[in-house]
This record gives structure tokens, C-alpha cells and sequence, in this order.
């Protein structure tokens, strides 16, 4: 293949992986310079903080454990306060994107360093990007003090993520992949990593989907996890994730459950574009890119229909409209009656071609 003219920014945050790395925390922390931390969870990762906060002992100035789907500011305030009163000087973010939202949000807004441990697969530890919702709006930016400083990711907390999250968890994750394939700022390195992101969970979910509890494929998930979400934090993405965002941001549906129906019918609709940028995908699943992530998707049974999380018709009508207000870049052209066209398959749960 020809090689064209591209920009590598390079990578930027330091990784630990492995088996039992959480054990690596008070170490990273000292790294970077830091003595305090505030250690953050969601109330159901309350017991794993806590865990946490007795393991790295002095190095823990407090915790915060209300950390909330979507980053509503006034969950943040709450956590400022708690960081200020602590005289913490970074966060460690303990979760999914819900906490690690939050440990950004705190980044953000005080310089603090953050050191993030990722426990699914949703990608968030490697960008830049913070989604926030204030008013009941969610708003997205990117920003250089966004990125966290240190992820490291420990295979065996994967271990406990339920076996549904799990599933649409890794689709959210093959969603980076899927779109930094075709997105018009990709490099060769990115879609490397994208190539091997989808080789890697082609492999785990299926093992995953038949034991849960599965540590080899555990490794794969988060190893395909790591580097999708290189991928989103490195490539401009398109419509898959601007219309989830849409769903999510206007509809109130499930992150990771939206990008799993969505994406079958979001690069089904882009392949007639640009097979070639998809051939990894069909490399990796085998069959034609909509169709094969669409098969993957129920053989992994995962949700394959909007219809299942209360949307109506007449609300596609209102996403396709929200969807196209504000054009954005794509690789093939869309309008308002191709959008809802598309909503309508993923509505349904018709198998693209
Ligand atoms: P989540 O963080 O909301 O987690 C879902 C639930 O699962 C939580 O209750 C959590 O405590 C629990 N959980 C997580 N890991 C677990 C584990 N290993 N064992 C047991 N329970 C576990 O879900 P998510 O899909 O990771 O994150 C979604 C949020 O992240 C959305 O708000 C989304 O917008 C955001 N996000 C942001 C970016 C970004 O780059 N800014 C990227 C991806 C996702």
C-alpha cells in the first residue's frame, strides 16, 4: 500500500499491564512526584476503593466513592470539595468511564495528576476527552490536562465485570477501532493498534461470552481495550460515535449497550465507501463489515435493537434531526433520510448487508 503524508502526535501516558498490577499503585504514584491522594469510585466500587485506600496507606488522603454515570457537575463540586479538603495532589480513578470522568474532571480543574484503574473496557483512560452534563446536557472537550499521566491496567478486576457489560463493554471498545480505521487524521501507527485491537477482542469476547471468569481471554479483552482506546484518543471519529452521542446525550440510552447496536449499522453504511479502510474488520470476523459485527454481536448476545431500550419511531425521527443539525466530517456523505433510514435498522435489528 502507498504511504501518504500523516502526523504521529505519539503516545503520551505511561502503562502498566498485567496480572495483579493494582500492587503497582503507591510506586506510581511516587513517580510522578505525588504523596496524597484521592482515591475515586462508583458506590457500587465502593469496597474495592476502600480496598485500595488501606493498600497504599499514607499515600491515601481521602476517598470519594459517588462517582456518577455522564459526570454531572454537581457530582464534581462534590468531589472538588472533598479533593481540597483532603489536601490531596492527584486522583486515582478506580473503574469504568463514570469514574474515570470524574478523576478527569478533577485533572482539569486543579492540575492534580491522575493514575487510572481501568475495569472495563470502555477506552476513556487514553484521551483527552472529557464529557460533562450540566442542565441535563452533556458537553464534550479536549484538553491536554484531560489525558491521564499513568493507567495501569490489572487484568484480574476485570474479572468481576459482569458478563453483560462485559460484552457490550468490548463492542464500545471495537466502536474505536472500527471508526480511527477510516477517520481522516489516522496515521499508520493508530491503525496498527486498530487492527490488532479488533484481532484481539474477535478472539476474547467469544471466550468471554462462554466463561466470564476466563483470566487468558480477561488479558486479551483488556490488552484489545488498551489499544482501541489509543485509537479514540488518537484519530477524529465520525458518525458512530456522534450518533451515540446523540442517543445518549438526547435519549438517555446505555452507553455501551448503544454503541454495541449501533455499530454494525454505522459501518455497514460507511463500508460502501471505504471497503479498504474496513478490511480489518472482515479480517478479523470474516464477511462483509456490517454483516460480520452484526453476526458477532448476537452470537455474543448482545442487544441487537434500539426498539429494546424504549425508543419509539417518532423518537428516530427526532435523533436523525438532532444527528444531522451540526454537519460533521464522515468518509461517505449522509443526510437526515439516510440517518433515520440507518436508525430504522438498528430500531428493527435488521441484518445490514
Ligand atoms: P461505567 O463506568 O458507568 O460502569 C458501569 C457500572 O459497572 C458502574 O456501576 C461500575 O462501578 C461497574 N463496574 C465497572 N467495572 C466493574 C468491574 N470490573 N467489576 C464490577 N463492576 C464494575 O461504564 P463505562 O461503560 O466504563 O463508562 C461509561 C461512561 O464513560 C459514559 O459516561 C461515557 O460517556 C464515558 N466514556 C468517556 C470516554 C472519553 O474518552 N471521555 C470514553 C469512553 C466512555
Amino acid at each position: 500500500t502507498a504511504i501518504k503524508s500523516f502526523v504521529f502526535p505519539g503516545l503520551r501516558s505511561r502503562v502498566v499491564f498485567g496480572h495483579g498490577t493494582i500492587a503497582e499503585t503507591g510506586a506510581e504514584i511516587e513517580k510522578l512526584g505525588r504523596g496524597r491522594s484521592l482515591v475515586l469510585s462508583t458506590p457500587n466500587q465502593k469496597a474495592d476503593a476502600e480496598a485500595l485506600a488501606g493498600q497504599i496507606g499514607g499515600l491515601c488522603a481521602g476517598l470519594f466513592t459517588d462517582a456518577t454515570m455522564h459526570t454531572p457537575v454537581e457530582v464534581t463540586e462534590r468531589a472538588l470539595a472533598a479533593f481540597k479538603q483532603s489536601g490531596a495532589d492527584c486522583v486515582v480513578a478506580l473503574g469504568g468511564g463514570s469514574t474515570i470522568g470524574l478523576g478527569k474532571a478533577i485533572a482539569t480543574r486543579t492540575g492534580a495528576d491522575q493514575v487510572v484503574i481501568p475495569t472495563t473496557y470502555a477506552g476513556s483512560e487514553m484521551t483527552d476527552i472529557l464529557g460533562e452534563t450540566a442542565g441535563g446536557e452533556k458537553t464534550t472537550r479536549r484538553d491536554p490536562s484531560i489525558l491521564p499521566e499513568t493507567v495501569i491496567y490489572d487484568v484480574d478486576l476485570t474479572l468481576t465485570l459482569p458478563p453483560a457489560l462485559t460484552i457490550t463493554s468490548g463492542l464500545n471498545a471495537m466502536a474505536h477501532a472500527a471508526e480511527a480505521l477510516y477517520a481522516r487524521d489516522r496515521n499508520p501507527i493508530i491503525t496498527l493498534m486498530a487492527a490488532d485491537a479488533l484481532k484481539a477482542l474477535a478472539g476474547a469476547l467469544p471466550a468471554l461470552a462462554k466463561d466470564a471468569g476466563d483470566r487468558k481471554a480477561r488479558a486479551g479483552a483488556l490488552y484489545g481495550a488498551w489499544l482501541c482506546g489509543t485509537a479514540l484518543g488518537g484519530a477524529s471519529m465520525a458518525l458512530h460515535h456522534k450518533l451515540c452521542h446523540t442517543l445518549g446525550g438526547s435519549f438517555n440510552t446505555p452507553h455501551a449497550e448503544t454503541h454495541a447496536i449501533l455499530l454494525p449499522h454505522t459501518v455497514g453504511f460507511n463500508s460502501v465507501e471505504v471497503p479498504d479502510l474496513l478490511a480489518p474488520v472482515s479480517d478479523a470476523l470474516g464477511g462483509t463489515p456490517g454483516a460480520a459485527l452484526f453476526d458477532f454481536a448476537g452470537s455474543l448476545g448482545a442487544p441487537t435493537k434500539l426498539r429494546d431500550f424504549g425508543l419509539t419511531e417518532s423518537d428516530l425521527d427526532r435523533a436523525a434531526q438532532i444527528a444531522t443539525k451540526n454537519p460533521y466530517w464522515n468518509p461517505r456523505p449522509f443526510d437526515r433520510e439516510s440517518i433515520r433510514a440507518l436508525l430504522q435498522d438498528a430500531w428493527e435489528g435488521r441484518r445490514p448487508p
